[in-house]
């Protein structure tokens, strides 16, 4: 019998690929002499560069072209009304939802309530790591203010800066929105001159997508190898391993059941079903760390596999990929209240309910202006923690677990807003997972 792994289904290579990465990042590696791990370790360094790399050369082509595309056909005020609506709630009460998971559980099981030496410990140390990991340099001078930011941002003076920096997607999708909805204005033999182009060539893009895609297996070795063979599971005892099951916990429970509930009643699809045919999404959200990166993926995969029209995934999609970040909103919480608590156990004061509350409304809505790539969230809880009284430095102590719990809010992220194209097709009269949607 011929095994041929260029046949399987994408899901299973990437499965495999990520088998590999742990036989490699945790058992081959360790073993090797530290120049040849050193060696191994540059080549798939190499390799996840190189397709971090091509992924990321598809997002501003793919973002403008499917977006002008799919607004165009919306027609110009209505129907973009409507959706944008739709999608702003969605986005809104998902990423509430995820929050709140987050803070119940961070509450009931209060990694950080331990005794006054421990946190006195933790927090020491934490400062020291972000000296030492230059995170303060990273995240110095934000402040409560920035949340304008995100509306300045949406209104870029300069487009071509804007696409031309991967923080600031949100003003590339502004324009692309608006000029979609403009081609609706235009008299019938100039807009078919646009609808033409913008159609052929988000045909292209797609296309160029799907080729790159074949490579992902290969990216996720590159990618997940180093951060296992560095992965600090020696060190994930006591308060940690706690604070990195409630995290994971909650994140489960979000996916599980809101988002489950949400695929079930609004969008009537079964949740199994949307879990299984997305998993090469997810799997490649999880090994990147990076929303943006994965977004070509999720939109070829939406609209091929749960049958959501173009037009529904250009608008949701690229949007969600920005601004909808429920693992991002949840992680933000439990960091912040975490940290709080080590405080509290040290003998300082406590967060009081209100605190708390803040802390919910300053999560939902920073994490609409954390950008779609890896460790952004650090930034949006530099911004919380002054503003219910915290030290910045005390970030260091999550340092260890980011990019592990990166990994896995990303997934989340990516999942939700798959979960928001398939509800709002559903509400927009498409049937998601029927064989017969027209885009
Ligand atoms: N890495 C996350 C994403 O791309 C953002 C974050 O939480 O740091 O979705």
């Amino acid at each position: 019998m011929k095994i041929n792994p260029i046949r399987w289904a994408l899901h299973w290579q990437i499965f495999f690929a990520l088998l590999l990465a742990l036989v490699l990042g945790c058992s081959i590696l360790p073993s090797l002499e530290p120049t040849a791990a050193a060696k191994v370790e540059q080549i798939c360094n190499f390799l996840g560069q190189l397709f971090m790399n091509a992924l990321k050369m598809l997002i501003v082509p793919l973002i403008v072209a499917s977006i002008i595309s799919g607004v165009m056909h919306l027609g110009a005020n209505k129907g973009v009304g409507r959706m944008s609506l739709k999608t702003f709630l969605y986005y809104s009460l998902s990423g509430a939802a995820a929050i709140l998971v987050g803070l119940i559980l961070v509450n009931v099981i209060g990694p950080g309530r331990v005794d006054s030496e421990t946190a006195t410990a933790l927090l020491g140390q934490a400062s020291t790591t972000a000296e030492n990991e230059g995170l303060l340099s990273k995240v110095e001078g934000r402040n409560s203010s920035d949340l304008f930011d995100i509306f300045l941002r949406m209104f870029p003076s300069n487009i071509v800066d804007a696409a031309a920096d991967n923080g600031k997607l949100l003003g590339v999708i502004t324009f692309s929105i608006l000029f979609g909805a403009f081609i609706g204005v235009l008299p019938p033999n100039l807009r078919k001159a646009q609808t033409d182009f913008w159609d052929s060539t988000q045909v292209v893009m797609l296309k160029l997508t799907n080729f790159i895609i074949r490579f992902v297996p290969i990216g996720v070795i590159g990618l997940v190898t180093p951060v296992l063979y560095h992965a600090p599971f020696g060190d994930l005892l006591g308060a940690i391993a706690l604070f990195f099951l409630t995290v994971l916990l909650a994140l489960v429970f979000h996916i599980v059941i809101n988002l489950g509930l949400a695929l079930r009643l609004l969008g009537k699809v079964n949740p199994y079903t949307h879990f299984r045919q997305m998993t090469p999404v997810l799997l490649t959200a999880f090994s990147t760390a990076s929303s943006s990166a994965t977004l070509p993926l999720t939109i070829e995969t939406v609209e091929q596999r749960a049958n959501v029209s173009k037009k529904t995934c250009a608008f949701t999609l690229p949007l969600g990929a920005t601004v909808n970040m429920d693992g991002t909103a949840l992680y933000e919480c439990v960091v912040v209240l975490f940290i709080a608590q080590l405080y509290a156990a040290t003998g300082q004061v406590a967060l009081d309910l209100g605190q708390q509350l803040l802390v919910v409304l300053l999560a939902l809505m920073t994490s609409i202006g954390v950008a779609g790539i890896p460790a952004a969230s650090l930034v949006a809880i530099a911004v919380i923690l002054p503003a219910v009284g915290l030290p910045v430095e005390a970030i260091g102590v999550v340092w260890i677990t980011d990019r592990l719990l990166d990994m896995c809010r990303t997934t989340v992220n990516v999942f939700s807003d798959t979960v928001g194209a398939v509800v709002i097709a559903k509400s927009e009269g498409e049937q998601p997972y029927a064989p017969t949607v027209k885009s």
